[in-house]
């Protein structure tokens, strides 16, 4: 027998994703999950990933062989170089151990398992720290794996920008040795950063009260086009690393090279002075976690990313392929702010311009949000988040009178 298994109501996200696959109206439009879309509103094959492909297949030693646990090295260490940048004096100092993941998701629930098990920085049961709001998915990543979450306030509803005086107070009341969990660029859903100034602080606090960061990094090269500015708040986390501290990067390579059906990740521990033993302990113990849930992670879209990364064309290639993606997404951003305002739509529209990334926070209410879609066909987050990329030039102007009526109405 069992007990408490009841029927779930699909996932918002991906329950979203089937309404609109059903909706027979010609001319709906997806801006529910976080994708990247071409002008023509077709999904998009980097040119970088195209030729990496090919070049794979050309390799006689080419096979579908088992990776080991840890996954494929040249992978991992490649992608450690993306996000902490090649001169980085943690890889010259060996002080990071890399081990793939089931991409973003696997890798933030391998943080926890870990966590979990071995974490003892706080005298409370820890906490993890979550930004409010978040990416739906964070809450029950660490809720199923035991760990308690709670909030620290991000998005101020009135003002559209960051409530840095809540997140700071609540950085420095949370028990010593908590964890918080940081977007590394681009948050999800609010596109809205802190600045450089603002990471200082919310990294120095972080640091006064002995916490760990926990960075989720889903989409460097999104919010800017460059890898290096989306990057900063990790590599300034990094530089400035207390004696005694972890920090944890969860990255995800599905938005940034495309691969998102593939599952390329790659979970880091990096640690403030080199320690072998320290180090081999993480290692085994991260992999003793893959190697009960997965064995052995796949294969494909790690070597894919990795022929991208370690081929010096197909790198300056994928460098062009992220500012081909994050300009087309601006663009948008102000094809519909500029839509709004020819429409004379109330409100002010200047929040779309100024987000980042993937997503727009656009301030719909979850009622106009059910109007576009039962009305117009337009699909989005019931918070109101909109995914960009789903934007271009043939339906902005729809989405715009999609958006003024519902407003108006
Ligand atoms: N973190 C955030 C903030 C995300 O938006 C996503 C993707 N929606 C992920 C992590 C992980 O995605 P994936 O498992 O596909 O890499």
């Amino acid at each position: 027998a069992f007990a408490n298994l009841t029927i779930l109501p699909p996932d918002p996200l991906f329950g979203l994703s089937a309404r609109f696959k059903a909706d027979t109206r010609a001319n709906k439009v997806d801006l529910g999950i976080g994708a990247y879309r071409d002008n023509q509103g077709k999904p998009w094959i980097l040119p970088s990933v195209r030729l990496a492909e090919k070049k794979l297949h050309a390799d006689p030693t080419y096979n579908h062989e088992y990776l080991s646990i840890s996954g494929f090295e040249p992978f991992t260490s490649a992608a450690a170089r993306v996000i902490l940048g090649n001169s980085s004096p943690v890889i010259q100092d060996n002080r990071i151990v890399s081990i793939q993941s089931l991409s973003g998701t696997g890798a933030l629930h391998v943080a926890a398992s870990f966590l979990k098990q071995f974490y003892t920085g706080s005298d409370a049961a820890p906490t993890v720290y979550i930004s409010k709001p978040t990416w739906a998915n964070h809450i029950q990543i660490f809720e199923s794996a035991g760990i308690q979450t709670a909030f620290y306030p991000y998005w101020n509803d009135a003002t559209k920008s960051l409530d840095l005086e809540g997140y700071l107070a609540t950085i420095t009341a949370a028990p010593r040795g908590s964890i918080f969990l940081l977007h590394a660029c681009a948050h999800n859903p609010t596109g809205l950063d802190p600045t450089q100034a603002q990471w200082k602080q919310i990294i120095s606090s972080i640091y006064a009260k002995g916490h760990l960061p926990l960075f989720d990094s889903a989409y460097q090269g999104f919010a800017s086009g460059s890898l290096e500015a989306d990057a900063w708040a990790v590599r300034h986390a990094v530089a400035t690393q207390p004696q005694d501290s972890t920090i944890l990067i969860c990255q995800s390579f599905a938005k940034n090279v495309g691969m998102y059906g593939e599952r390329a990740g790659v979970i880091h521990a990096i640690t403030p002075k080199f320690n072998k033993d320290l180090n081999a302990a993480i290692s085994t113990n991260l992999q003793k976690i893959i190697r009960s849930e997965l064995s052995n992670p796949p294969a494909y879209g790690a070597k894919v990313v990795a022929t991208v990364l370690n081929t010096p064309e197909l790198y300056v290639q994928w460098e062009k392929d992220l500012v081909t993606m994050s300009s087309r997404i601006s663009t948008m951003r102000r094809a519909l702010k500029a839509e709004l305002e020819v429409l004379q739509t109330p409100g002010k529209w200047d929040h779309i311009v100024e987000q980042q990334g993937m997503f727009s926070f656009t301030g719909l209410s979850a009622r106009e949000v059910q109007r576009l879609e039962e009305t117009h066909g337009v699909y989005m987050v019931s918070s109101g988040r909109a995914s960009v990329a789903g934007l271009n030039e043939g339906n902005v102007k729809r989405v715009a009178q999609a958006i003024n009526e519902v407003v108006v109405h």
